[in-house]
């Protein structure tokens, strides 16, 4: 039996594994997403199920996990547990969920090691030994990681604050969007995203390792590659034609300062009002010489240097409508098509976001009028300006979309809602930040101490216990 837990909608990975697994010939019942866990449990024991398997892809979903294996431990189950999705991980499984049951936990990597491992828990035997095996595994795991660590420990939080990306503010590298404030597009034109849709993360959705277009011509994978490409492209035609989705966007620029940590986005050039505190995290790394603890907050000029600076905010979705189709496939008992229209819909979302993301640069904010880019310069993000995402490395906390969502009131302006947990629905949606510096660029936040957990509760005003969940577990190091 498979679920996505409570709160998330991300089931790609999960239908690829109920595949795999039928074709294997084990029965397989998926519960689908958002599925809450008195749901798992109840349906495990009717059904009987041999094996339980949880997914996820936000890091909301490991606390929904632990909170599942405590409550299978409770209730008794005795099924093994198999977890998998892209925040899972060996840590996490060994640290949070392995310890609260006692019938084996197993992290699965993907939807190809799937079938291995169930095939050795359905034979008690085999289950046995594996059983054994992983809890020695995790075991050690969590030995090493409250051992000391070879790594230089990470600093307090005022040392890194001090170590920030120290921006040498001029009014010359910030530029007044040329069309400010919020606009919203609707009913956007799906063959405009086609050029810019980025098929290489669209091949390791279905676990083909490769660059596109080389991946076409790889030896080992060159033919089932070229074969769903060419399905892939067949039916992006169709979508398009029939109009089976529809894509919306809302953005704004608005007049912003830096305070601290955190990007107060202002009612109005006057900026008197705050709109919102937008809060961001710190890196607490120990860096070399010369390297900054950077905040997203760095790339915006802080209100004492008197700079009028901007920030954008933007929410796009290619997924809506989708469910009509899907319910079609599902009746047709059609996986294949299923699992290939969320794919592309993942795929145009991410192209609108850079499509997207062109206009804002070229003509909205309009500080990169005369850039011409290809795409595969677009995708090696070879331009000036960044869109970070929240729940991505340099802003791993998913709750910062509230904001996001409530600003440009996604719901009203382009049908995007956020789950109790800060998924997006439609799944297949971007939502994020422009900043424009030409400093500006990716990172990765890396390890939190619990200084800055508790300084970033209070600024966002809320618990501690609150901000520690919404981290993923290997980073929160204390
Ligand atoms: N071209 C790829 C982009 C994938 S990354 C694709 O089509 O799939 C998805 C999004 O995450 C980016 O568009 C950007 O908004 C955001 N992002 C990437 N790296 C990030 C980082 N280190 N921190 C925060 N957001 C990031």
């Amino acid at each position: 039996m498979l679920a996505t837990v409570k709160g998330d909608v991300h089931d790609i990975g999960k239908n690829i594994v109920g595949v795999v697994l039928r074709c294997n010939n084990f029965e397989v019942t998926d519960l689908g997403v958002m599925v809450p866990g008195e749901k798992i449990i109840d349906k495990a024991l009717e059904l009987g199920a041999d094996i339980v398997g949880l997914s996820g892809l936000i890091t909301p979903s490991l606390e929904e996990m632990r909170l599942v294996a405590a409550e299978m431990q409770r209730q008794g189950l005795d099924q093994p547990l198999m977890i998998g999705g892209a925040t899972t991980s060996p840590v996490h499984t060994a640290l949070k969920i392995d310890p609260e049951y006692a019938n084996g936990v197993f992290w699965v990597k993907d939807a190809s090691r799937a079938v291995g491992v169930a095939r050795q828990l359905i034979e008690p035997a085999h289950r046995q030994a594996l059983q054994e095996k992983t809890a020695a595994d995790f075991a050690a795991l969590r030995e090493r990681r409250s051992g000391s660590s070879r790594r230089q420990p990470p600093v307090p939080l005022a040392d890194a604050r001090a170590n920030r990306l120290a921006i040498d503010w001029d009014a010359n590298d910030l530029t007044a969007p040329v069309k400010p404030g919020l606009h919203v597009l609707e009913d956007y034109p799906l063959e405009r995203l086609v050029p810019y849709i980025d098929w290489t993360p669209f091949f390791q959705t279905w676990e083909l390792a490769g660059r596109y277009p080389d991946i076409l011509e790889d030896e080992v994978v060159g033919e089932t590659a070229r074969s769903l490409y060419r399905d892939a492209r067949e039916m992006l035609d169709t979508l398009i034609r029939e109009k089976w989705l529809s894509a919306r966007a809302v953005f704004a620029l608005w007049p912003a300062n830096a305070d601290g940590d955190d990007v107060l986005v202002y009612d109005d050039e006057d900026r008197g009002e705050v709109r919102e505190r937008l809060c961001f995290l710190r890196q607490q790394r120990a860096k070399a010489a010369g390297r900054a603890n950077r905040c997203l907050a760095d790339y915006v000029a802080p209100a004492e240097t008197g700079l009028s600076d901007h920030l954008g905010l933007f929410a796009v979705t290619a997924g809506l409508g989708i469910e009509r189709k899907l319910e079609e496939f599902a009746a047709q008992h059609d996986d294949y098509r299923d699992i290939l229209l969320k794919a592309l819909a993942d795929r145009l979302a991410e192209a609108f976001a850079e499509h997207l993301h062109q206009r804002v640069r070229r003509e909205f904010w309009g500080y990169a009028a005369d850039e011409t880019l290809e795409n595969d310069e677009l995708i090696g993000e070879k331009y000036r300006g960044i869109r970070p995402a929240p729940g991505y490395p340099a802003c791993p906390d998913h709750s910062e979309k509230e904001k996001i969502f409530r600003l440009l009131d996604a719901p009203g302006n382009a049908d995007m809602e956020l789950t109790s947990h800060y998924s997006m629905l439609p799944a297949a949606s971007v939502c994020g930040y422009y900043f424009a510096h030409p400093d500006a660029a990716y990172f990765v936040l890396g390890p939190v101490l619990e200084d800055q957990v508790e300084d970033y509760a209070e600024r966002k005003e809320r618990s501690p216990d609150d901000i520690r969940l919404l981290l993923p577990a290997n980073l929160a190091e204390t």
